[in-house]
């Protein structure tokens, strides 16, 4: 069997940052109406920071109004709250978003609560939770949006798939789940208590992993001919032992990338893969909410 297509998170996520510039062009010359993002950092965690910097960055180069709060880890919770009601009532704010994880002494349930369910283009605001579980418009998590757009461009009709999910999180696994089910598949949710866990995988034709969990899926237990799309991001030490003794690491997924390629039909590689898509969804979340608060479909 020939190896699997290699799924390129760069290509989709360029491709998808392109549609949204076209599309923020079109809103200002057609209703002058430009998307804004607020993304609000508490704290200096490095990879936040990275992530951070990289919205503020994309939204911008997509023509949108883009602001970044950045905020000492030592910010009360009524601040922040107040910061994010503020937003909430900036009619050129369309999308606000707070950046996980928050530091200690920081609750983020109500802070999440606080946001405007029409703004939140995370999508984890339990009002999006549950219009994506009824099958109503919601703004939806952006990385499981991103899985299922490179699904879609790759295996093209998911109708009647055998999908498992690997992973129950708010995050990931609970929405890419809605979503597969919206797109008709057949849909299982695996977790830390599934028994036989590659017995259930090997059932996918459709398999994500969403875990946590360095390589733990094996080459067996995937469907010859599966797509495979690997959420996770794991950061170990370098094969190579000198590289490792220097103290570098690098970044694998959940899946066992080189023996599952000489299986599956098509897979997402860590990096390179989903977390590429991420960046690019929020920005289409943003125009989404921009254009349904101005009442302009979406
Ligand atoms: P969580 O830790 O919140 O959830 C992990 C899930 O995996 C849980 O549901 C857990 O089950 C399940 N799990 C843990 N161990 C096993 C096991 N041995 N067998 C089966 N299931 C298991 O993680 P997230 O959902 O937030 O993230 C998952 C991965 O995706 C992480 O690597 C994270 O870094 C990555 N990620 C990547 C993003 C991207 O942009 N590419 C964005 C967000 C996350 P249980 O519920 O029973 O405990």
């Amino acid at each position: 069997m020939s190896e699997a297509q290699i799924i390129d998170g760069k290509v989709y996520a360029e491709k998808l940052r392109a549609e949204v510039a076209a599309e923020v062009a079109e809103l200002k010359v057609r209703h002058g109406l430009q998307p804004g993002l607020a993304v609000i950092l508490v704290g200096e965690d490095p990879a936040s920071q990275v992530y951070v910097r990289s919205k503020g960055e994309k939204s911008l180069e997509a023509g949108m109004h883009s602001v970044t709060h950045r905020l000492p880890a030592d910010t009360p919770q009524d601040e922040v709250l107040a910061l994010i009601q503020s937003l909430n009532a900036d009619p050129a704010i369309h999308g606000v978003l707070l950046q996980l994880p928050l530091p200690k002494g920081l609750d983020e349930k109500p802070l999440l609560a606080a946001i405007d369910p029409d703004k939140d283009v995370d999508g984890l605001h339990v009002v999006n939770a549950g219009r994506l579980s009824q099958g109503l418009p919601a703004l939806v998590p952006c990385t499981p949006m991103g899985c299922m757009i490179l699904l879609r461009e790759t295996v093209g009709d998911l109708a009647g798939k055998r999908a498992v999910v690997v992973g129950r999180s708010v995050l990931v696994g609970r929405p890419i789940a809605q979503l597969l089910l919206q797109a008709d598949c057949t849909v299982t949710i695996a977790h830390s208590r599934t028994v036989d866990l590659p017995a259930v995988c090997r059932e996918a034709d459709i398999l994500v992993a969403a875990v946590g969990r360095q390589r733990m899926i094996k080459a067996d237990w995937i469907k010859p001919g599966a797509a495979v799309i690997d959420v996770g991001i794991n950061r170990v030490p370098f094969d190579d032992p000198v590289k490792a003794a220097e103290g570098r690491t690098k970044l694998v997924g959940d899946v066992d990338y080189k023996a599952a390629r000489q299986v599956a039909g098509w897979i997402t590689p860590v990096p390179g893969g989903v977390g590429l898509m991420t960046v690019a969804c929020l920005l289409q979340n943003t125009v989404t909410a921009a254009k349904r608060l101005n009442g302009l479909d979406g």
